[in-house]
């Protein structure tokens, strides 16, 4: 009698290892949406990573406190994960031989990861992969409304990137403050009317302190693992969002408190408000916690249903941030990188004056915004740009050392969004890809938008002499310095007409001051 054998064939799933980054922490990801046993996720806070920069010491405790929350939550909701700490010695320290540990201790035989933000992790992990013998995939992370390549696709075929073009494309495409084929409230764009001074009112509201939890620990294994940082950071008083819930918490208050007036004081700086209207939710939406279609869908909403309270010009203001420059600021960086970060349009090789990392200058513009910086590891848009921006282009410092200053100073700062912002349109090292025209000023910006110039050892109104602002000779010098690469430029020919009105001795003067300033900046 022939014997019949039954073979069960037990399905043993392909076992998949996923990488998470440490700003790819999207709870809304559809990897997220099955627990699956088959998958172990890996994540690490890697000497890689905090090393790369000098970061603000904030920067690295927000990133690492992030992360762990989101790990945490992650595990509670039945996913395997394996989370490395910075100062487990078990912990590889570097992306490849992170990846390369966990596949041969799991078993995996397959690899996944998230597409990640920076050209530097992409050459990283594409490199890794040809290396490893097992199938490795990548999968958009879900977070931004444009693919990598969407603006290079609606720019093809034009010699000029203009934000606008694309911002409006965005508004119709998504249906953001647009209905029935026109904008919202019959205008684009609104920025004419987001230029106030802030002078003392309105009341800027209290918002809560997002963060409540000892980072003790986080804090005191960076100090002892000897990692480079800047800045300073006070526990009591730590303010970034690092969960997902606090990001939605702080949305809130900013519709509500912030939101009336964000758009009228979005250009302004104040010696005692340093945040005034501003949301932010920078950190949070950059390491992906909270979705760019989350908060500008909650803002547009918030408006509609605010008529009395908040005006268009608030809410079209905040959205084309996001809407606009944040997704164009991404379309630029993957267009051209990687030649991007070696641009030196202006040919600018000076140093980065020392009080940058100190906020030891008698200038009090400068003192404010980088004290700030240092302080609390933050600064809004405008002391970025027309501040310390306008500064180091105006002095004509290698756009290699301001990049490394942005790089490391924000909580928010990443290369696909700190670049196109520090190297483009603050220092124009691009030649023109990002802004039109370089973004400088003399003293009259910097007292028209701020109070800075009232308590400043400076006297704004004069251009040469011992008090003179620094920022006036400097200025008038990098128009004249810069003559060959600029006077063509049909956005500079009023700023070159009234240098060429100029008398000769005037010019001699303001030059002479300017290579004093520009020769030791720390003496101002
Ligand atoms: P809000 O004023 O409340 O604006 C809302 C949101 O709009 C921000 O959270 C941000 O996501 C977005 N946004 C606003 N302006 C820009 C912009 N120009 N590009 C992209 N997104 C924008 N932003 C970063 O996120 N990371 C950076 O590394 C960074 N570096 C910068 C460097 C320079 C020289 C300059 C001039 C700007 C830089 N910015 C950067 C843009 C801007 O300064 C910050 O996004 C903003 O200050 C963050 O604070 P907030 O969340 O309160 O912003
Ligand atoms: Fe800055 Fe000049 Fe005003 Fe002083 S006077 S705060 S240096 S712009």
């Amino acid at each position: 009698m022939a014997r019949t054998h039954t073979i069960l064939r037990k399905h043993i799933a392909m076992k998949t290892l996923r990488l998470l980054l440490g700003d790819q922490l999207n709870p809304e990801h559809s990897w997220f949406k099955t627990v699956r046993e088959d998958v172990v996720y890996v994540m690490a806070e890697m000497r890689q990573e905090t090393d790369y920069a000098p970061h603000h010491i904030q920067k690295v405790v927000a990133f690492f406190a992030a992360m762990r929350h989101f790990a945490k939550e992650r595990i509670a909701d039945g996913h395997r994960v394996r989370y490395y700490e910075l100062t487990d010695p078990e912990n590889p320290q570097t992306l490849p031989e992170l990846v390369k540990k966990m596949l041969g201790e799991e078993g995996c035989e397959s690899f996944e990861y998230l597409l990640p933000d920076e050209y530097r992790l992409d050459q990283q992990l594409k490199t890794l992969c040809q290396d490893l013998e097992i199938p490795a995939r990548s999968y958009d992370t879900e977070h931004f409304y444009t693919t990598r390549d969407a603006l290079a696709v609606h720019f093809e075929g034009k010699k000029q990137l203009v934000m606008e073009s694309f911002y409006r494309m965005m508004r119709k495409k998504h249906g953001i403050l647009y209905k029935d084929g026109a904008p919202t409230g019959g205008t684009w764009n609104y920025d004419a009317q987001n230029r106030k001074k802030w002078k003392g009112s309105p009341a800027i509201p209290e918002v809560t302190q997002p963060h409540q939890e000892d980072l003790g620990p986080i804090l005191r294994q960076i100090q002892e693992s000897g990692i480079r940082t800047i800045g300073q950071i006070d526990l009591q008083n730590f303010h970034w969002t690092i969960t997902t819930r606090e990001a939605r918490t702080l949305l809130a208050e900013f519709c509500e408190r912030l939101l009336p007036y964000f758009g009228d004081y979005q250009d302004a700086m104040h010696t005692d408000e340093k945040n005034l209207f501003h949301s932010r939710l920078s950190f949070a939406m950059n390491c992906k916690l909270i979705s760019p279609r989350e908060v500008v869908e909650t803002v547009e909403t918030y408006y509609y249903n605010h008529p009395d309270t908040i005006h268009i010009s608030q809410a079209e203001g905040f959205i084309r941030q996001i809407l606009g420059w944040r997704e164009y600021m991404r379309g630029i960086y993957w267009k051209e990188m990687p030649a991007y970060a070696r641009g030196n349009f202006l040919e600018n090789k000076n140093p980065l004056p020392a009080f940058y990392w100190t906020g030891q200058t008698q200038m009090n513009c400068l003192k404010q915004a980088i004290t700030q910086s240092l302080e609390d590891a933050h600064a809004h848009h405008i002391q970025r740009l027309m501040i310390t921006g306008n500064f180091a282009l105006l002095t004509q410092v290698d756009p290699d050392a301001v990049d490394q200053w942005y790089l490391g100073i924000y909580p928010d700062a990443i290369e696909w969004v700190q670049l196109p912002n520090t190297r483009g349109m603050s220092q124009f090292a691009d030649g023109g890809i990002v802004g039109t025209k370089p973004y400088i000023s003399s003293a009259n910006y910097i007292r028209k938008m701020s109070n800075y110039c009232e308590t400043c050892a400076y006297n704004p109104d004069h251009k040469t002499g011992e008090r003179a602002c620094p920022f006036n000779a400097l200025y008038w010098n990098f128009l004249d310095a810069k003559k060959e690469q600029l006077r063509a430029n049909p956005r500079m020919g009023m700023m070159y007409r009234l240098l060429e009105k100029k008398d000769k001795s005037e010019m001699d003067a303001l030059k002479e001051r300017a290579a004093a300033i520009i020769a030791n900046p720390d003496a101002f």
